[in-house]
């Protein structure tokens, strides 16, 4: 990987941001297609939102939100495994509610904990058929879950959290989004469904590095692309007006390239023409503690107090060994000036904004929108390797 003074003046592909999308592109393009490429982003570091660093106390964090990779794509954990070993986990949380921890998802062990007695499949089944709304195909986040476990449950776990997350009831939300947590019969308590569920085992920043290190790939971080004028800005063109000096032609970093791979806001990139896309986004409050550990688990939900939706203490999932250990509380906020655009929203008035982009990125034939944020999607990284994959064998074909 080279770094900002050694770029070239010409490159192949320019890529737009240096998360999953950006990266995987990078090292699929400069090695199987001996293509240069530079690739900006206007963080100081690489990883997009998949950033974690070691804080002051020596805690591995994940900077933007835990991030817990899982897949059942042979392709996509073999891709990686290029880049990384991996570390286990079977990622487990619980949410806690009237002052006391549930396992959560809802299986076997949290209908036990509410009857108060133990119990067996065959009886929270049956249960479970008395409580559930009959809907034939739930068409959002309220109808998702109450067709499976009821109002109960529903009000317990969903409710409230979606509406803190969002800011939108879950009967606003499409289905997908609360949809995507399991509900169980049995006693599995892992969090998620995938076959496969692991952390790069030094961390996504260090499989970052090793994915982009190839001589044809230039990097250049505190970079924008500024997609007002086509150009490339030191820092971060979101916060200059359009008359101010970022915007000047005259600190504009010259460059030519063949094709532009934009990872980024599809918004952003054509300049709000229809209008800005909704996005939530979260304020992260990190605690560091003079003790081994915080909570019982890696995650704990609060679904109905406080502002916060979560305390994460990923040093669970790691597995690092320290005397010491660092929470980070999770604040959902507006997204703003100043605020990342953590999540597009799923939802039909959304989804027709974003469908008037969409045809104009189809149009274009020396720029591909890749990612989260060009695509506006609730996707999670193996679904955004997998984008990056497919969008690479497009791009092969045609070159
Ligand atoms: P990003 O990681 O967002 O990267 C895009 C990059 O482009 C950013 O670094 C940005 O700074 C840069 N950029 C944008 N515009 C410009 C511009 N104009 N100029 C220069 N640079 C620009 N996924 C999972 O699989 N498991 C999880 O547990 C999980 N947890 C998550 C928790 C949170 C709080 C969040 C927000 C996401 C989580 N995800 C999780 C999703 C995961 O972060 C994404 O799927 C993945 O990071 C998307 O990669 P990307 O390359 O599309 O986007
Ligand atoms: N959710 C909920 N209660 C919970 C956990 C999740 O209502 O205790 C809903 C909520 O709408 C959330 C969605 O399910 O946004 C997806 O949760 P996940 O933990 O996958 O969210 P992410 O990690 O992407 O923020």
């Amino acid at each position: 990987m080279n770094t900002n003074s050694q770029y070239p003046g010409h490159v192949d592909f320019l890529i737009v941001g240096a998360g999953f999308a950006g990266a995987v592109l990078a090292e699929r393009l400069a090695s199987q297609c001996g293509k240069t490429c530079l690739i900006i982003d206007r963080r100081d570091h690489i990883a997009g939102n998949a950033h974690d660093r070691y804080d002051e106390a020596g805690v591995l964090i994940h900077q933007y939100g835990p991030h817990y990779f899982r897949s059942n794509s042979e392709r996509i954990v073999e891709y990686l495994s290029q880049f990384t070993g991996w570390h286990p986990v079977e990622y487990q949380i619980l949410c806690r509610v009237d002052g006391r921890d549930w396992q959560f998802p809802i299986n076997l062990n949290t209908f036990e904990q509410l009857i108060g007695r133990p119990s067996t499949t065959e009886e929270m089944e049956a249960t479970l058929a008395e409580w559930r709304i009959p809907i034939e195909k739930p068409a959002n986040s309220e109808e998702v879950i109450i067709s499976q476990v009821g109002w109960k449950l529903y009000e317990m776990f969903f409710k409230n959290y979606t509406r803190k997350q969002w800011k939108r009831d879950p009967k606003d939300l499409d289905a997908s989004v609360c949809g995507r947590i399991p509900i169980r019969t049995n006693r599995d308590n892992r969090y998620l469904a995938e076959k496969f569920q692991a952390l790069p085992k030094d961390g996504y920043t260090a499989m970052f590095e090793r994915i982009l290190d190839h001589p044809n790939i230039h990097l250049r971080l505190n970079t924008a692309f500024d997609a007002a004028t086509g150009q490339l800005v030191p820092g971060d063109s979101r916060n200059s007006s359009p008359d101010s000096a970022i915007r000047n032609p005259q600190s504009a970093i010259p460059l030519s390239y063949g094709h532009l791979i934009f990872t980024g806001m599809i918004d952003e990139y054509y300049d709000f023409r229809f209008g800005p896309l909704p996005y939530r986004s979260l304020r992260f409050e990190p605690e560091t503690l003079q003790q081994e550990f915080f909570q019982p688990a890696m995650q704990v939900n609060y679904p109905n107090d406080h502002d916060f939706t979560r305390i994460v203490e990923i040093k669970h999932a790691t597995g690092q060994k320290l005397p010491v250990t660092t929470i980070v509380r999770e604040y959902p906020e507006d997204f703003g000036p100043g605020k990342e655009p953590y999540y597009p929203i799923p939802a039909p008035d959304a989804k027709a904004i974003y469908d008037q982009y969409a045809a104009l990125a189809e149009r274009e034939e020396k720029v591909s929108f890749v990612g989260r944020l060009a695509t506006y999607r609730y996707y999670n990284m193996d679904q955004v390797v997998g984008m990056a994959l497919t969008e690479f064998e497009k791009l092969r074909g045609k070159s």
